[in-house]
Parts: C-alpha cells; sequence; structure tokens
C-alpha cells in the first residue's frame, strides 16, 4: 500500500520516489512478526497484523499485553536486561532462539528506537545437518579476500563467495559513481539458468533514490525473501507512545516500497538479498543478490553477509590503493623531478615546461601550462596561447584558493565546442591574486555506456502511480563532449605539486629579500666606512703637504737638487691624494644622501651645465648641441648636474679633434637609437661626443673607481671617480647606465632615470 503514501493530488514525477518516507512504511514483510514494547513493562503497544499465522493469537488480543506472558523465563529475562542496555539505541541485537507463545522456534531480534523496544521475531530455520558453519564462511571468505591484487578481482571474489555462501541465482557488484548512478562491476551467475548477464551495465541514479542509500549506510543487509509479499500492515498505525508511525530504519522486517518491488518484479526477480559496501561515511556500493523464486537465508547467514559486507567496505579502501600504486608512483617521481629542478635554479617556467619529464608529464592529459605573470608557457596539446590565457582569467574570477576540476568544460562556457584539446581542465591557483595557474588539458573522450534499460525514462505513469520502467533491455548511449574525469589520485597529485611550488617560491623570495638586505647593510657600511676613512684621511695628509712646503720654502739653500725634487714629489702626491680622498668623499655622500626628487626642465639644467663646463676663453670653441629640446624629467636635481657635468667634461676632456663635437639628446623608447639594454625605459638620455673613443673591452671597466685609462698626465687628468659617481646617482634613481663608442671616432654615454614605458 505504499503508494498511498503520496497525499491526492500530488503530482506523480520521479521527485515523489526521492520524497517517499520508506523508513515508516506503515507495514512489514510477511515473513516475521514485529512489536513494539514499552521498554520498562514490556507491554505491547503495536503488533504487526499477522500475528494468527506465527504466534495464533489475534493482534486486538495481544495489544495492551505485557510480552511476558508468551515468553519463556529466561528469554524474559533477557529482554528485561536489553531493556537497559544503551547500546541497543539503533542497533539489532540477536536476543534468543526460542519459542514464543508457545509457537516457533523463532529467532528473536531487538533493538530501542524512539523510547520504544522493538522486537522482530522470525521463524528460526534450525540448525539443520548440512548447514554450513559461519564461522568456517567468513575465514575462508576473508583469507580468499585478502589474496585479491586489483579491486576488479577482489569484487568478482566477493560476488562468488557470497553466492557460495547465501546461495542466489545471481550475484553481483554495482558501485556508484559520482553523480549515484550505478555500474554492474562484478557479478557471479548460477550456471544452467540461462541468465542474461547484467555485468558493465550501468543504471541511473534514480533506481537506488537518496533516501535509500542514506537507510543502506545505517542497515548494511536488507533481505527481501518475496517481491510479491502481502504487507502485513502495522495495528494501531500510529504508536501510542510517541503519537507517530513507527520508525523501521534499523528493523529487518522493514515493508518495501511498492517502487522498489515493481522494479524487481519488472527485472523478473522474486528474491533479493542486499549488503551494504562503504567508503568513511559514503556509500561505495552494493552487493546485490537477485534469485528468480522466492528465498530467504536465516538470520545467522545474513550476519554472516554483513560481517562479510563489512570485510569488503574495509578492504576496498586498500584495493583501490593498490589498483592505482604504480600511477601514483609515476605522479611522485614526476613531481620530485619537477621540485629538484625547482631548487637547481633558472625560472619557474624553464623548470616546468622545458625538457623531461614536465608538467604534462605528470599525470596522464593532453598537455598542460602555466601562466605566470601574464605569460603563458605550454606544453603538449593545448588550445593556443590566447585562450589559455582566457581561461586563466575565467578561472581567477571564481576566487578559488583549490583545485577546479571538471571533465565538461564546453558545457561551462559559452562555446560548448568540444571538439577541442581542453574539454577536460584541471587547474591549480598559484597566487592568490588568481592570476597565476597551473592547468592541465584533456581531449574529449568520445565512449559507449550500456545502461539497462533507457536511464532517460527510469519511471512510467501507470494509470494513476508511478512505476519503475518496464524494460531493462541494453540501452546503448554515446558520451559526447566530456573528456574522461580526473581522478581523487590526480587532483591530489597537482595539489602537492602546487604546495612544493609554492613553498619553492616562498622560500626564494625569501632568500632574495635576505640578500638584498644583506647588500643594503654591506653597501651603507661601505658608504660610512669611505665617508669616515676619507674623512680622517684629510688631516694628516694636510699636515704632510703642508710640512713638505714649509721645507721647500724655508730650507731652500741647505737642499740639494735631489732633495728638492723628492720634496717637490711629497706635495704633488700628496695634493693627488688629495683630490682622490675628495672624490672618495662624494662618492661616499652620495649612498648617504636622500634623493630629492622634483620635475625638472631637463633643457634649461644642460644649458646651464654647459656654461658651467665650457671653458671661458678658448679658440676654438667646441659646438655642444642640444639637437631636440630636451623633456621634463622626475629627479633630484644637484644629482643630475653632477651627470651631466661629468659627462659633458669627460665628452671634451677625452677629445684630440679639432673640431670638438658634443650633442645631448635622448631617445625615446622604439625610436632608432634606443639602447636594448635600456629595454622597459619610457626615455634614454645621452651625451655623445666626437672623441677618442673608448675600446670594448674597457666599456664595464670605466665604471670602477678610480678607473682611468689614461696617464695622469694625459688628457687633463682626473681621479677616475667621475663615471662611477654617474653610475651611483644613475641607479638610485632606478635607471641603467651605458656606452656605445668606437675607438677614435667617439662615445655616447647613455642613461634612464627608472621612468618606465607607459
Ligand atoms: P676621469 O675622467 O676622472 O679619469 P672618469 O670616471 O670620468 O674619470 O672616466 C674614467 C675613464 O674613462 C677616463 O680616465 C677615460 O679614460 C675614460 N673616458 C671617460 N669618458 C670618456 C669619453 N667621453 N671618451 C673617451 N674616454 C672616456
Amino acid at each position: 500500500m505504499t503508494e498511498s503514501l503520496l497525499p491526492p493530488g500530488v503530482a506523480i514525477d520521479l521527485s515523489n520516489c526521492e520524497r517517499e518516507p520508506i523508513h515508516i512504511p506503515g507495514h512489514v514483510q510477511a515473513h516475521g512478526v514485529l512489536l513494539a514494547l514499552q521498554p520498562t513493562t514490556l507491554e505491547i503497544l503495536q503488533a504487526s497484523a499477522n500475528t494468527v499465522a506465527f504466534l495464533g493469537r489475534e493482534v486486538a488480543s495481544l495489544l495492551g499485553r505485557p510480552i511476558s506472558e508468551m515468553l519463556a523465563a529466561d528469554a524474559l529475562a533477557l529482554l528485561q536486561a536489553a531493556g537497559h542496555d544503551p547500546n541497543l539505541e539503533d542497533n539489532p541485537l540477536h536476543l534468543f532462539t526460542g519459542p514464543v507463545a508457545g509457537h516457533g522456534p523463532f529467532d528473536a531480534v531487538v533493538h530501542s528506537r524512539q523510547g520504544l523496544l522493538v522486537l522482530e521475531l522470525e521463524p528460526s530455520i534450525g540448525r539443520a545437518a548440512g548447514r554450513p558453519d559461519m564461522y568456517e564462511i567468513l575465514k575462508r571468505g576473508v583469507a580468499r579476500f585478502q589474496a585479491a591484487k586489483s579491486v576488479n578481482d577482489f569484487c568478482q571474489l566477493v560476488t562468488d563467495e557470497v553466492r557460495r555462501v547465501a546461495g542466489y541465482d545471481r550475484v553481483m557488484i554495482y558501485r556508484f559513481a559520482d553523480d549515484w548512478s550505478g555500474h554492474v562491476i562484478a557479478e557471479s551467475m548460477a550456471p544452467g539458468l540461462g541468465l542474461e548477464s547484467y555485468l558493465d551495465l550501468h543504471y541511473p541514479a534514480s533506481d537506488i533514490p537518496a533516501q535509500a542509500r542514506a537507510l543502506f549506510l545505517r542497515n548494511t543487509v536488507r533481505m527481501l525473501p518475496d517481491t510479491a509479499y502481502a504487507p502485513a500492515l502495522m495495528v494501531p498505525q500510529e504508536n501510542p507512545l510517541t503519537l507517530q508511525p513507527l520508525d523501521m530504519s534499523c528493523t529487518f522486517l522493514r515493508g518495501a516500497s511498492r517502487m522498489y518491488t515493481d522494479y524487481l518484479i519488472n527485472m523478473g526477480v522474486r528474491a533479493s538479498l542486499t549488503l551494504a559496501i562503504s567508503q568513511g561515511d559514503r556509500l561505495w556500493g552494493l552487493v546485490a543478490c537477485h534469485h528468480m523464486s522466492p528465498r530467504a537465508v536465516p538470520y545467522e547467514v545474513r550476519s554472516a553477509c554483513e560481517v562479510l559486507s563489512q570485510v569488503v567496505s574495509l578492504q576496498i579502501g586498500d584495493k583501490k590503493l593498490h589498483d592505482q600504486s604504480a600511477y601514483r608512483e609515476r605522479i611522485e617521481a614526476t613531481q620530485r623531478s619537477l621540485t629538484a629542478r625547482l631548487v637547481s635554479g633558472g625560472p619557474l617556467s624553464d623548470a616546468l615546461t622545458r625538457g623531461a619529464p614536465n608538467l604534462a608529464d605528470l599525470i596522464d592529459c593532453g598537455g598542460a601550462a602555466l601562466v605566470e605573470g601574464g605569460a603563458c608557457h605550454l606544453v603538449g596539446q593545448t588550445p593556443p596561447e590566447s585562450t589559455v590565457l582566457k581561461l586563466a582569467s575565467w578561472l581567477g574570477l571564481k576566487g578559488l584558493d583549490a583545485p577546479f576540476a571538471t571533465h565538461a568544460l564546453p558545457s561551462l562556457l559559452e562555446t560548448k565546442d568540444a571538439s577541442g584539446t581542453a574539454v577536460g581542465l584541471l587547474a591549480v591557483p598559484l597566487s592568490r591574486t588568481g592570476n597565476d595557474w597551473l592547468l592541465w588539458f584533456r581531449p574529449e573522450h568520445a565512449h559507449v555506456v550500456h545502461w539497462g534499460g533507457d536511464p532517460n525514462k527510469p519511471v512510467e505513469v501507470l494509470s494513476d502511480r508511478l512505476t519503475p520502467r518496464r524494460s531493462f533491455a541494453l540501452w546503448q548511449q554515446e558520451v559526447r563532449g566530456l573528456s574522461k574525469p580526473w581522478t581523487e589520485l590526480e587532483v591530489a597529485g597537482v595539489s602537492h605539486l602546487r604546495v612544493a611550488i609554492l613553498e619553492f617560491v616562498l622560500h626564494r623570495s625569501g632568500e632574495i629579500e635576505r640578500l638584498n638586505a644583506d647588500l643594503a647593510r654591506s653597501n651603507t657600511e661601505l658608504d660610512s666606512f669611505a665617508f669616515v676613512a676619507s674623512h680622517d684621511l684629510k688631516e694628516p695628509l694636510r699636515g704632510i703637504f703642508n710640512y713638505a712646503h714649509f721645507i721647500l720654502e724655508d730650507s731652500d739653500a741647505t737642499l740639494d737638487a735631489e732633495g728638492r725634487a723628492r720634496l717637490q714629489t711629497i706635495v704633488r702626491l700628496s695634493k693627488r691624494m688629495q683630490e682622490l680622498i675628495d672624490s672618495l668623499l662624494l662618492f661616499s655622500r652620495l649612498g648617504k644622501t636622500v634623493l630629492e626628487k622634483s620635475s625638472i626642465d631637463l633643457d634649461e639644467l644642460v644649458t646651464e651645465t654647459i656654461e658651467l663646463v665650457l671653458p671661458r676663453a678658448r679658440e676654438s670653441e667646441p659646438l655642444i648641441s642640444i639637437p631636440r629640446r630636451l623633456p621634463r624629467v622626475l629627479a633630484d636635481r644637484s644629482s643630475l648636474i653632477e651627470v651631466f657635468t661629468n659627462l659633458i667634461s669627460n665628452a671634451l676632456k677625452y677629445n684630440d679633434k679639432v673640431d670638438k663635437r658634443v650633442a645631448v639628446g635622448f631617445w625615446q623608447t622604439g625610436e632608432p637609437g634606443f639602447p636594448l639594454e635600456a629595454e622597459g625605459a619610457a626615455r634614454c638620455f645621452f651625451v655623445e661626443d666626437n672623441g677618442i673613443g673608448i675600446a670594448e673591452d674597457h666599456h664595464e671597466e670605466v665604471f670602477r673607481i678610480f678607473k682611468r685609462l689614461h696617464a695622469q698626465g694625459e688628457f687633463g687628468g682626473g681621479t677616475g671617480a667621475g663615471l662611477t659617481i654617474v653610475k651611483k646617482i644613475v641607479e638610485r634613481h632606478g635607471g641603467r647606465v651605458g656606452l656605445r663608442s668606437r675607438e677614435r671616432e667617439g662615445s655616447t654615454f647613455w642613461f634612464t632615470l627608472g621612468e618606465e614605458k607607459p
């Protein structure tokens, strides 16, 4: 009468099956009697309507009577003790095998629920000769299961063993997919019955609705001895103590949903036994036993089956691990190689996408990509760069902090085109900003799924009620637009790689920070040292100079020519040392002063500098030109004057041409002449001369402090600190400095000021 559970007027559709309250069916199956007792007085509050057949007494004569009247003393004592046992809550216990009300013997099983004692009596099939020893059966089963290597072998063994123990015509293992559809992965059938195989068939999720799956987790063995049983209604329907229908979640006699019995009948099945296999708190699959004629197995056998199904539940995880061990090892080995390459230096993109193994070797995929800082590095079969970058920004909008996996990417995007390389996508974010990603792609995996009946029509409407489909004939479905799904192992593998990369990147940025801090500290120390040393050296030096000078002036008469020449050398050398110390002082001050940047009209600044630098009276005035008006820049004014003073005076100084020419100018980024090394800067300034030029070998050396390419007397002398100071100033502005030169033809010194390309 389960169909009456739907209130009148409720539309009939599949969701009704999901809503059917199958734990309170209001009736029990025909193979036993159910009594709901008051827990202390043991008064019978409710009984199934089939008491006459089993106990020889009408329901009406039992209600309100204590069950003690019908039990032997020892059985009663057990029941009374059970009434006080807290472990009995939802947890059925086999109490005794013995007579009740002079009938039987019965297997009596009791549990408590809703504050009631629920007693189930099932005629006991005595321990007849030939009935197998359950302990032996279990021992043998468990030993065989342990030997199985793969999940498939294991499941096959389980079906054989369960069929041997429970004796059904067909035993199969039905495994749930993520969407709760089922797949028959192992089957054992009695020979000679001409049964058709269900192996590899799929069944829609609605065949075993959610509430039925939930009950399987609580009550792992479910027997239906006869699908065509006559239901025995509970009397009264509402329990007088709870004022509710009896919750039969934990009973073995629970009446079945009409949908379910019809389903089995349509399959040609007359009796069933189902065992649940779970993984943690999730139902993994079912061992489904079908018999073509009515069949009941004794309580003892069902208990053995229950233990077997628990052993299966415990072992399935192990077998799964074993199945994946080779793949797991490959993933781990690739991950180790990639991490080792990361650590050995070089950019992340080289370590992950160049050579072998690379990202695409980590897991089975068509290709992979690293998106980092707006750049895209591809390996293997992937969509084009522009598409990958778009995908990365699409993922970025999701604000993910964990892997994202789909085997139906086109259905999530507007394109819906599943012909490409990216039908499956597994992505892990590398940064919180959502800009950096590791991506793996899979192409479409077109395949055929065999369904047991049309999965789109799992039920039919029959007159006024819903009934399961009547045809279970093979129904082939061609699956398109999907890739192979990503497994837990693969998702875990990419997550581990992500952690390794993040740790490495963090470590590297920490190291760079440390090095920078060290460098800054030693620079400051050096600056202070140079400052203190040069400052303190000036004093004794002045003494040496003065005393040498005094001797020269005061003792001129007593000195011979050689003595005078030596003293003159002391004076000259100390003057020179004075100059060197002054340069050093200037240089060390540069590192200590704070840059005061302001907007400067460079044209004006250079014109003023030229005036300062140009010697006043000269016969052949050198031509210093500014070919085009110089722009405004943001810089420290006095530093910039220092830069141009040094560069322009060098351009004049190291020039042996009669017709000296110097040009001060700039290039915008992209203009011809813009130096490659200045890449990234908005503008590059230069001072060009037609002087003596500098040999290529010395291009770097000239920037070293006190490095001069000429003898002291040549080209007007100098300390060799000018270009070092220029370099320091430019670098403090965040710019670069360099030169281009041809010997005897001239030099072009260029610098940038840290203004970035727009
Ligand atoms: P200084 O001019 O005091 O010697 P610098 O640091 O300014 O020191 O220059 C270092 C050396 O680089 C100079 O001694 C000179 O040999 C060379 N040099 C600098 N500017 C030019 C130039 N425009 N043309 C040729 N050589 C140059």
